[in-house]
């Protein structure tokens, strides 16, 4: 093997090298890959006979064995080649004729190439230059003299019409249009290497030398390419590429008459199918008809943008997908084509119609129970009054035929009425939270204090209520009154001090008003500041304080209704303060909701 076939060689393989680097980065890109796989060929057939021609006047056993190497490299890339080319995806050429044509072409001259290698042999003839160089002579006398003139600008014109089509089509991207370039070079280089030995050898011969020199150059150009390859081959274009490959969103891309012209993984998943099955078919064979006018509509109305949930047909079932389709211009602000970008809430959706559900479900049971509360305290009243009355009637009757104990037996009926009575009124108080008519209105909050303050000041108790400034706030004023009632009578109930001190306080913090009512009774323990606002909680018997263990919670509901939040506190020193929010701005304020009254059972 001589220092040419060593080159030819290493060259070969370094475009391999090149090769494989690409398929590697750039697996989607199946035209890329056919460019890539023609250039070899072409280049290799070029190579092969080259060598072959040097070859045959040298060492037939070698030659031989390049033959070999032509049938098992070049034939599978051949085949290859056909297949891409009949394809539909390459070049976006839309006639399979025209593909077909050009698969034909290729074969034909590649055939043609084959045909003259096998019957070129003994040709070639090395001859010893005036000038003590050798050269090439090759016999041009037989008719594939012309064949090979044909071959020749059939590979010249391969490489333009790559380099053509791939610079047209991917303008926008730089890599493809690098690759575009040296894939030409390397065709139209090797057209030339193929004039230089089969072509113009008809007019003369070829120094070797020159050959040589058209080769290392080649070789520069290889390295040269391979150079710039990397840093773009390792920037963003990929970035961007590989995350729409790992992007669960279903990325499809059309041109201007909604052709598919490019989708991700995702979307092949989505709907079981192969981007080769759907490449230049429309948009609608995978959206379906109502979903594609849809959004053709929604473009034209918003200039080429639009987002909206749609319900979409799938081979796996109905699928609910928010749609975000957006027009695309190149450079020179022509539109391209458009890009539709799928999420599919299909989940969601159904989370959501369950929670809907949910919610529903509940809200219908919480009026049932609301309603219930409402009849129920409502009509125990009734028996509840008849028990009262008879008892009356009868400790009348009986009146001084009562002993001791009977008498004691009555007074515990008496008690246990009052205090039925007493529970149901405030069972009855917080169902009327919700279905009293409540009117939202601006309240000077220090007026009402100071009415509430007037009234506990004819209690027989030393009470002293102060109070700082106080905001007005929107509420309705009859629930105000009862949550400053609840907390200032609570301050003084639970209050063993000689003098009762109540001191009422608000801040603004934020977008709330904070109220403090500070008592100096006689303290609840930590452990009991959540327990004490549910309903009947209460911390002390009815003997050591008067109560129902409903007032906090009445507070509770009033203060969550005004958009608030109500909680307790243990003050440095003796008693508790209670402290609740109330939303500056009307908006945050929920008015208490107002009901229809309710049908109300025959007993009252
Ligand atoms: P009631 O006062 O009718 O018992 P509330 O719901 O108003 O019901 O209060 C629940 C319990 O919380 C009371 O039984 C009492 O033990 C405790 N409590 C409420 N306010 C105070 C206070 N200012 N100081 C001490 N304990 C209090």
């Amino acid at each position: 093997m001589n220092l040419l076939s060593l080159i030819t060689i290493l060259s070969a393989g370094l475009i391999l090298l090149i090769g494989f680097r690409i398929l590697q980065l750039d697996r989607r890109a199946k035209e890329n890959r056919a460019f890539f796989i023609l250039a070899i060929t072409l280049s290799w057939l070029g190579f092969c006979w080259y060598e072959m021609s040097h070859t045959t006047v040298m060492a037939e056993a070698i030659q031989l064995k390049k033959l070999q190497f032509v049938w098992v490299y070049t034939l599978p890339l051949l085949i290859y080649c056909l297949y891409h080319f009949a394809g539909p995806s390459i070049f976006g050429i839309r006639s399979k004729v025209r593909n077909i044509a050009l698969a034909i072409l290729l074969i034909v001259s590649t055939g043609l190439a084959y045909l003259e290698i096998f019957t070129n042999n003994g040709h070639g003839q090395l001859i010893l230059l005036d000038n003590n160089q050798w050269g090439l002579i090759i016999d041009n006398t037989n008719v594939y003299g012309w064949l090979r003139s044909l071959w020749f600008f059939v590979l010249l014109a391969t490489g333009a019409y790559i380099a053509y089509r791939a610079y047209v089509q991917e303008k926008q991207d730089h890599l493809r249009r690098m690759k575009a370039i040296f894939f030409a070079l390397i065709s139209i280089f090797f057209s030339f290497i193929f004039a230089q030995n089969f072509v113009l050898p008809y007019f003369g011969y070829v120094h070797l030398v020159n050959a040589s020199l058209v080769i290392l150059t080649s070789f520069l150009i290889f390295a040269w390419a391979f150079t710039n390859f990397k840093p773009i081959t390792y920037g963003d274009e990929y970035t961007i590429q590989n995350i729409l490959e790992s992007m669960t969103n279903l990325v499809i891309v059309t041109d201007k008459d909604f052709l598919i012209k490019s989708i991700n993984p995702a979307t092949e998943r989505f709907f079981d199918c192969k981007f080769e099955q759907l490449v230049n078919q429309t948009i609608c064979t995978l959206l379906g008809r109502k979903v594609t006018d849809r959004c053709i509509e929604q473009l034209n109305l918003y200039s080429g943008r639009m987002s909206e949930e749609m319900e979409l047909e799938t081979p796996h079932g109905i699928a609910y997908i928010h749609v975000n389709m957006s027009a695309v211009y190149n450079e020179a602000n022509q539109m391209q084509g458009y890009t539709f970008i799928g999420t599919d809430r299909t989940k969601f959706r159904t989370a959501e119609v369950q929670l809907l559900e949910y919610a529903q479900q509940l809200n219908r049971s919480n009026e049932v129970l609301e309603n219930f509360a409402y009849i129920a305290s409502h009509d125990l009243k009734e028996p509840l009054r008849m028990i009262s009355g008879f008892a009356t009637l009868l400790e009348r009757q009986l009146g001084a035929d009562l002993d001791g104990t009977q008498a004691e037996y009555f007074s515990y009926i008496t008690e246990g009425i009052k205090r039925m009575y007493a529970l149901i009124e405030s069972v009855m108080d917080v169902s009327k939270l919700d279905y009293r008519e409540s009117t939202i209105e601006k309240i000077e909050v220090s007026t009402l204090v100071n009415s509430l303050a007037n009234r506990f000041s004819t209690i027989e108790k030393d009470v002293d209520i102060s109070y700082g400034p106080m905001p007005m706030i929107l509420a309705d004023h009859k629930d105000l009154e009862i949550l400053f009632f609840n907390l200032i009578e609570n301050g003084i109930k639970y209050n063993t001090s000689a003098n009762v001190r109540i001191k009422i306080s608000c801040q603004r913090i934020g977008e709330a008003y904070e109220f403090a009512i500070r008592d100096n009774g006689i303290g609840i323990d930590p452990a009991f500041h959540e327990h004490i606002f549910k309903m009947f909680k209460r911390l002390h018997t009815r003997v050591q304080y008067e109560g129902t263990g409903m007032g906090l919670a009445i507070s509770k509901r009033i203060v969550e209704s005004l958009g608030g939040r109500i909680w307790v506190e243990k003050p440095k020193g003796v008693g508790t303060t209670f402290k609740f929010t109330v939303p500056v701005h009307h908006e945050n304020v929920k008015a208490v909701p107002k009901k229809s009254p309710l049908p109300l059972t025959q007993a009252s």
